[in-house]
């Protein structure tokens, strides 16, 4: 049994994390950079350990530094949380070669979903559909024009080491397709060191879809249904929702079986979350990612789970003791990701938190590590918040969303509250009626008619 967790990440999701632990009668261990020796992760721990300077590179992915503080503080299990070194399977290898428990799924299968190629293989080859385009690695320009005659243009050129949206470039004819090939693939050298590249049709109006999935370690999977985030800027997600708006209860179904069939056969452990690409009514699966993700709560809201409890139940070795018939969604959820950025620039907003006052009442939460007095460093991400309402129907989470943001008050930074603001009334929004272009056309509409 797990007796005391080291959660190697901040901000909300280490409190997040943090909170799960406290409800089962497990001690935490916070880390942090120099740079958040005030935060509210390491004020609210049973112990705090200081890993490095601000520089992520020398704290947060510091894994020698993050062992010692395991080691001296005698955690017997590490939750990465999200970002930093959640996807990184030799961290993971580490941690176990270490004695701890790792609270997340196997180095092996960390590995094989981090690289999207492999991934998209292995997918394909346990029978979930795909995107079309290339087999597997491009060699050559050649290559890479061959294929986008073969499944039609517009195509994307995309890192196989891809993440947050880098090395990925449109072609939308033969003229673009020698450009998008060498900047996709000079973007990837530089952000991953891995240059190597594949392409996919372009889809002109999917939706981003995503499955949520747990495994344990004897062979149980269950999904706990979607979460629609097509709502993205720059392919960073803004607002998601649990249920999506376009799905129906039968192709959620459908999706959900192929989904928890092929991870049973690949032996998946813990939380996972497969990405599609929904159109016209047909799934493509673009990647997985072997963490949980910053809009777990939706789900959580929808089915009534604790999905950090459960990782840490997997990670101990237990059963999850339900099927995916005890699993039931009701009513539905929204989150809006409030990050300290102006609403109009997305310029980053860095700086000193000097009025708070969160919202409340039935079905809101907020998921946040700021408090009056913090100072917003500026060496992170500027997400500060996420707001998540739950309600028996979309239009009453909408109303309730649009209630709470009004009571949300943040003053010495700039948030994104009145771009959501925007959205929640905007008819198109209202009736589920968007595409992952939506925002990116909303945003634009918005400052054209400054
Ligand atoms: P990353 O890991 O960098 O986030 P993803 O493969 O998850 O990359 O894609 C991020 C986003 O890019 C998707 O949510 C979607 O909005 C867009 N995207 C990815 N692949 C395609 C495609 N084939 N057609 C259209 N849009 C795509």
């Amino acid at each position: 049994m797990i007796s005391k967790v080291l959660i190697a990440n901040r901000g909300e999701i280490a409190l997040r994390i943090q909170r799960a632990c406290r409800e089962m009668g497990i001690k935490t261990v916070a880390v942090h950079s120099t740079a958040d020796a005030d935060a509210m992760h390491v004020r609210l721990a049973d112990e705090a350990v200081c890993i490095g300077p601000p520089s992520a590179r020398d704290s947060y992915l510091n894994v020698a530094a993050i062992l010692s503080a395991a080691t001296i503080t005698g955690a017997d299990a590490i939750h990465p949380g999200y970002g930093f070194l959640s996807e990184n399977a030799e961290f993971a290898e580490t941690v176990e070669e270490h004695g701890l428990a790792f609270i997340g799924p196997t180095a092996e299968h960390i590995r094989t979903m981090g690289d999207k190629i492999t991934a998209k293989t292995t997918m394909r080859a346990l029978g979930v559909p795909l995107v079309p385009g290339s087999d597997g690695a491009l060699p050559d320009l050649q290559a890479a024009r061959e294929v986008a005659e073969k499944v039609g243009y517009p195509v994307l050129i995309k890192a196989a080491a891809g993440g947050g949206g880098r090395g990925m470039k449109v072609a939308q004819t033969a003229d673009d397709i020698e450009e998008a090939w060498s900047v996709a693939r000079a973007e990837a050298r530089a952000a991953f060191g891995n240059d190597e590249v594949y392409l996919e049709k372009y889809m002109n109006r999917p939706r981003h879809i995503e499955l949520q999935v747990l495994g344990d370690a004897h062979g149980n999977v269950v999904h706990f249904g979607e979460r629609d985030c097509s709502l993205q800027r720059r392919h960073q997600k803004l607002l998601e929702e649990a249920g999506s708006p376009a799905l129906t209860d039968a192709e959620r179904e459908e999706i959900g079986r192929t989904a928890t069939e092929a991870l049973s056969r690949m032996g998946y452990r813990n939380a996972g979350t497969l990405e599609f690409l929904y159109q016209d009514g047909q799934f493509c699966f673009i990647e997985m990612n072997t963490r949980l993700q910053v809009e777990h709560p939706v789900t959580e809201m929808v089915c009534n789970v604790d999905l950090v409890r459960e990782q840490i139940r997997i990670a101990s070795g237990e059963p999850l003791g339900y099927t995916q018939a005890d699993v039931k969604m009701s009513g539905h959820a929204i989150e809006c990701r409030i990050n300290a950025e102006d609403p109009e620039t997305f310029m980053p907003s860095p700086g000193t938190i000097k009025v708070f006052h969160a919202p409340g009442g039935l079905g809101v939460r907020m998921d946040s590590a700021i408090y009056v007095g913090y100072r917003i460093p500026p060496y992170y991400d500027s997400m500060i918040a996420k707001l998540i309402v739950h309600a028996p129907t979309r239009a009453e989470a909408i109303a309730r969303m649009q209630r709470a943001l009004d009571e949300c008050v943040v003053d010495g930074v700039k948030t994104v509250i009145p771009l959501h603001q925007k959205i929640l009334a905007d008819p198109s929004f209202q009736k589920g009626d968007y595409t992952i272009h939506w925002l990116e056309n909303f945003v634009a509409a918005q400052q054209a008619g400054k």
